[in-house]
């Protein structure tokens, strides 16, 4: 379970915890660590032997963490070896999602976004996605106002870049453009937000999420995953502070997005980048090419010719 749960007694007191049941507070203040869940793994084992299902309760860091522990407690080694496409080789234990933020698309999504000794890559695989979800918009309707935003902009540059994206097929299409219509429709045609709204965004994350399961994100991703690996930067706010400046890839989208900004009033760091050495920006640049199916639904097939480590390195200037 999320740590900003902890001490939330009529939160807690709403689990019903049986037998051996067990409530593990995750610290979710960086994102997930192949090291934070080998160690929660070792943790488990040396404690139970075997565990018969793993509940994560939380935003995407926490899914994410339930989903690799679940599945590393079959798959020998550490989570790292599987940092990758469909090297998981086993079914994990059996495993459910509970979201209490929405836009992610963890919920649904084959893939686990962890931080590794050398890369931040997600265990992508068919053993990865949840057995079964529980989608509760209650769980969602205190979040701030910002930490809200730039996890349901995650869902709307999701949609963004499925859409635009090479990889596009009639499966993505469909549930990217439903995911698009409600974030249009609860941050841009609502003048207030309500109980209707957070429904709508809990459906949105998981139709965006849906869309990406065959078809791939974009540039957004594969620049801000460099910002995270270096300095940290959270998944959404990441995504937002990158996307904010790509209207040369996706320039009706970041209109739209530059008009949601305005209207909810919501704060997206500038310069963040200033100052780094010129060895901070080759890691950047190295993490971010490695993501190659990213870069190849972004710009097609010759991605390489057209996305140099030049080109790059100016747009982390930016940043
Ligand atoms: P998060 O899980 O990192 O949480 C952000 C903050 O919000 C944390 O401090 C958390 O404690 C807090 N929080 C959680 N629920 C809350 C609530 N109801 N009210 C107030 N605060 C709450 O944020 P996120 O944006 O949901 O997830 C980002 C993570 O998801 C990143 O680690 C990213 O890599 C991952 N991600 C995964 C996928 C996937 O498909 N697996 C896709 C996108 C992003
Ligand atoms: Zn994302």
């Amino acid at each position: 379970m999320d740590h900003f749960f902890e001490g939330n007694q009529p939160f807690l007191s709403r689990i019903p915890l049986r037998g051996k049941d067990k409530i593990v507070f995750i610290d979710v203040t960086h994102e997930p660590k192949t090291t934070y869940v080998d160690r929660l793994r070792d943790e488990l084992k040396a404690e139970f032997g075997e565990v018969s299902g793993v509940i994560g309760i939380g935003g995407g860091s926490t899914l994410d963490m339930a989903k690799a522990v679940a599945l590393m407690m079959t798959n020998p080694g550490s989570s790292a070896d599987y940092q990758g496409w469909d090297l998981v080789k086993l079914p994990g234990v059996y495993k459910v999602g509970i979201p209490t933020l929405s836009g992610t698309g963890a919920e649904v999504s084959r893939t686990t976004v962890l931080t590794g000794p050398t890369r931040k890559l997600g265990m992508n695989s068919d053993y990865t996605p949840f057995d079964q979800i529980v989608l509760d918009p209650e769980l969602i309707q205190n979040a701030p106002v910002n930490q809200r935003f730039y996890t349901a902009m995650d869902c709307y540059i999701h949609c963004i870049e499925s859409l635009e994206g090479t990889f596009l097929n009639a499966f993505s299409r469909s549930y990217g453009e439903k995911a698009l219509e409600l974030c249009q429709e609860i941050y841009l045609k609502k003048d207030h937000w309500d109980a209707d709204s957070d429904e709508k965004l809990m459906m949105a994350s998981y139709a965006g999420g849906m869309s990406i399961a065959y078809s791939q994100v974009g540039v957004a991703h594969a620049v801000s995953y460099g910002l995270s690996y270096l300095l940290g930067t959270k998944h959404g706010v990441g995504n937002c502070i990158v996307f904010d400046k790509l209207e040369e890839f996706y320039p009706a989208g970041v209109k739209e997005f530059k008009q949601m900004v305005d209207k909810h009033q919501v704060d997206i760091p500038q310069h963040i980048t200033k100052g780094l050495s010129d060895a901070d920006f080759e890691t950047m640049i190295d993490v971010s090419m490695g993501l190659a199916p990213l870069w190849e639904n972004a710009l097609g097939k010759d991605w390489q010719t057209l996305m140099t480590r030049d080109r790059l390195r100016k747009l982390y200037e930016q940043l």
